[in-house]
């Protein structure tokens, strides 16, 4: 088993940090706070850093080809400007459910955003969507209970999901061209230990999954071929929700963290959670794509 460490980038103490995303036009990582309502951007190769406050929580974001981003979170999906923090709404498909709101989204290499719903009472009343270019909202699937990691084979003809709550990774036949679920839904990692929950997820050119641990003080590389753990990346902070490669032929993971929850003792022994997190993990990630509508 490999192990590697990651160290702190960005000391931002997010109480709930998430949906990390590498805008590779700006050479910045944009990611969310979602409690804080704040976006925070990180330039690596200057060390600087910024954060933007917007009028409703934000679950994940991508960049947009037209300039600014695509956020998904609190009421839908919305344009988002990157200066101002102005949120345009494009689209709820969940305005008659009061107790979900977006939670991790990413593009496929055409530009559609997918994203998934979390139920905040823990019922499997959310489901996985997807914003296509042309600003129409599709319904994957529903009877989720709290959506989280999305990643794809190297060749995109299958598709990663987690729902946190069902302790799995399961995957999907995944169209490209039409962007389509096309069925053959199959388990390909188990989480036997249920004091961790598997939340966002990024994928490698070698078709092995980097799924972080909520709970679990760590980011795993897995294969979904075999359901076997490759290596151990230990983070610093209890709380790992997501992770992705900067730049399309980088081996460096940004890991993103929460502090939520944490009081005391239990902050004491993790005085950088909530903060952003790197590790080079020798291997070339998959890019993040961006929003073509
Ligand atoms: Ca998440």
């Amino acid at each position: 088993m490999i192990r590697l460490s990651a160290e702190l980038v960005v000391d931002c103490a997010n109480d709930l940090g998430e949906g990390p995303t590498w805008d590779a036009v700006s050479s910045s990582l944009l990611w969310t706070d979602v409690h804080a309502r704040a976006i925070h951007r990180y330039w690596p190769d200057s060390g600087k850093s910024s954060v933007i406050r917007t009028a409703l929580p934000i679950g994940s974001l991508v960049m947009r080809e037209q300039g600014g981003a695509v956020a998904a979170g609190r009421n839908g999906f919305h344009f988002l400007d990157l200066t101002s923090g102005d949120m345009q709404p494009i689209g709820d498909p969940e305005d008659h459910l009061p107790h979900t709101m977006f939670n991790d989204g990413k593009c496929d290499p055409l530009g559609r955003f997918l994203a998934g719903t979390s139920s905040q009472r823990n019922e499997p009343e959310g489901a996985f969507y997807a914003l296509d270019p042309d600003l129409h909202i599709r319904k994957y699937f529903d009877g989720v209970y709290c959506s989280n990691g999305i990643a794809w084979s190297a060749d995109f003809r299958t598709i990663y999901y987690i729902d946190s709550l069902a302790y799995e990774v399961i995957a999907f036949d995944y169209d490209l061209p039409s962007g389509s679920i096309s069925g053959g839904r199959r388990s390909v990692i188990r989480f036997e230990d249920r004091s961790v929950l598997p939340d966002g997820m990024t994928w490698d050119a070698e078709g092995m999954l980097w799924i972080a641990e909520w709970g679990g003080w760590r980011v795993c590389r897995w294969n979904p071929a075999t359901g076997e753990r490759l290596a151990i990346v230990d983070v610093p902070s209890r709380n790992v929700t997501s992770c992705v490669f900067a730049g399309e032929e980088s081996d460096a993971l940004y890991i993103t963290t929460a502090r939520s929850g944490a009081t005391g003792e239990d902050l004491a022994a993790q005085p950088h959670s909530g903060g952003l997190f790197r590790v080079s993990t020798g291997v070339n990630g998959g890019p993040s794509y961006r929003f073509r509508g």
